[in-house]
């Protein structure tokens, strides 16, 4: 059977106005957010067959049967601002475009939404604000990013040391298998009742079939959030600020860490922007414990105007992404490349020095090093170098993360452009996952080159 076979099957089976093929759609909705620069050595961009925008469970079940059945790959799409390549077409097949599924119920004495996959994390807020709630995920994309895209890649949003990730907030799934069941798992606050299957979806990027519905934690609109700000001599008084905020029991919604253009021989100031929130009672008391702690690190309080302006600002160049894109747009800026790599905090002073070793060596400027959230996720945004020098310094940094026992990204997920290094991360874990892999879709049609699967 010939992909127009299948796309001849699809037109009989569902309403055709939910295919297209033409060029601008293939086009711009074959990729995600990771610029054409960063794919993986050997891996090309491909043109797919159709794209295929679904408006139900049952629709997305009909494409993913006659797709399993014709052997042609299926590449789950959410909001499109993925980094890492992994709603990219790189070989041709079925863009499954989940955008249209945004349905989305609160249930607001279970303090839950039902939503659908392609519900933005903005209509979630604002279906639940009304209720006194909020899903407590905020990514800068929050206008962009969708629920099934933050669930399969498990995002991390800026109140996330509080709140938890993506993956934290489901309770329980509907997901479309590889091979065309639907499966629907009881969404509670806890089971004991076998492996949770829906945890196996979280962090997937598609690999393992199509989430259409979560069932998602929610939390209070916190009463009171506080906004507090402070700048340290050097990235070490302010690590160590944060250390001994956690170890005080102090859990800040806001935990965001920086510096600006940092080297090997230069050690900057550093702002660190929290906030404290919940209970105004609760809040306050954090608060000052939080400033004591500050204060015993040699921290000196920002102007409020300025931490106002960042909190302000927070979903600034996430908003300029989706509004380039529903303009049609292609945006990226290939010199400027990053990490955020998982570190144990102890980890973090050194693999900060020998990163900033290395990038000097090789001539790059490094513009940041930060914290995000926990004290362990670790991020550095540098440019320089050319195109194949900048990825054998991401490469290289990502594996300097690994030999400190950490992980090579903690929250954009794997795509292509990780994908090499995914045996380095996960050891005979890969083969494992691999299995599941071939259990689960044994045509290997959901989203075939990512994860390196
Ligand atoms: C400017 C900018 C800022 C960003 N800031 C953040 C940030 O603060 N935190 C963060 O974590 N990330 C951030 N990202 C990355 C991106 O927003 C996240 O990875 C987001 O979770 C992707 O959601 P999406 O709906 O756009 O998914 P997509 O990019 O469409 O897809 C991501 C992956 O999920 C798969 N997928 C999508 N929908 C489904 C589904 N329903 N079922 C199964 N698989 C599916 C795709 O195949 C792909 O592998 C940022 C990106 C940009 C461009």
């Amino acid at each position: 059977m010939s992909k127009s076979d299948l796309l001849n099957a699809m037109m009989a089976s569902l309403d055709p106005s939910r295919i297209r093929t033409d060029e601008a759609s293939l086009t711009l909705l074959a990729c995600d957010a990771m610029h054409p620069s960063r794919l993986p050595a050997g891996t090309e961009s491909a043109r797919p067959l159709c794209v295929v925008s679904p408006r139900s469970t049952a629709e997305v079940q009909e494409v993913v049967r006659l797709a399993n059945a014709h052997r042609v790959p299926v590449i789950p799409l959410g909001g499109g601002s993925g980094l890492m390549g992994g709603a990219a077409t790189v070989t041709p097949g079925v863009v499954l475009d989940l955008c249209r599924l945004t349905e989305v119920r609160i249930r607001p004495v279970d303090r839950m939404a039902e939503a659908g996959a392609g519900a933005t994390i903005a209509a979630l807020n604002a279906a639940a604000k009304p209720h006194g709630l909020t899903c407590g995920h905020d990514p800068w994309t929050v206008s962009v990013a969708t629920v099934g895209g933050t669930i399969a890649t498990n995002s991390l949003g800026y109140l996330g040391g509080k709140y938890g990730a993506m993956g934290d907030q489901v309770l329980g799934l509907e997901a479309v298998t590889p091979t065309g069941e639907i499966v629907a798992t009881r969404a509670v606050e806890k089971a004991s009742t076998g492996p949770g299957l829906h945890r196996l979806l979280i962090g997937a990027e598609g690999c393992f079939g199509v989430v259409t519905r979560a069932t998602l934690r929610l939390f209070p609109i916190p009463q009171t959030r506080l906004l507090e700000g402070w700048e340290f001599d050097d990235f070490a008084a302010g690590f160590e600020a944060i250390n001994a905020l956690l170890q005080a029991g102090i859990r800040p919604g806001l935990l965001e860490y920086g510096d600006d253009d940092p080297s090997a021989d230069h050690e900057p100031p550093t702002s660190l922007y929290l906030s404290y929130e919940g209970p105004e009672a609760v809040a306050r008391a954090e608060a000052q414990t939080g400033r004591e702690v500050c204060l015993q690190s040699g921290g000196q309080a920002l102007d409020p105007s300025e931490v106002q302006r960042f909190w302000d600002q927070r979903h600034a160049s996430g908003d300029a992404y989706a509004r380039a894109r529903r303009a049609g747009e292609r945006r990226g800026r290939p010199e400027i490349d990053y990490v955020h790599v998982a570190l144990p905090p102890s980890a973090v002073p050194a693999y900060r020095r020998e990163s900033l070793k290395l990038l000097a060596a090789r001539g790059f400027h490094v513009h940041q090093t930060g914290l995000w959230a926990y004290a362990g996720l670790f991020s550095l945004v540098y440019s320089g170098g050319g195109v194949s020098a900048m990825a054998e310094t991401h490469a290289q940094l990502l594996e300097l993360a690994q030999d400190a026992n950490g992980a090579m990204e903690y929250c954009h997920g794997v795509g292509l452009r990780l994908a090499p290094l995914m045996r380095r991360e996960h050891g005979e874990g890969l083969s494992v996952l691999r299995r599941l892999k071939r259990e689960l879709d044994p045509n290997g049609i959901m989203n075939p080159g990512k994860l390196d699967f």
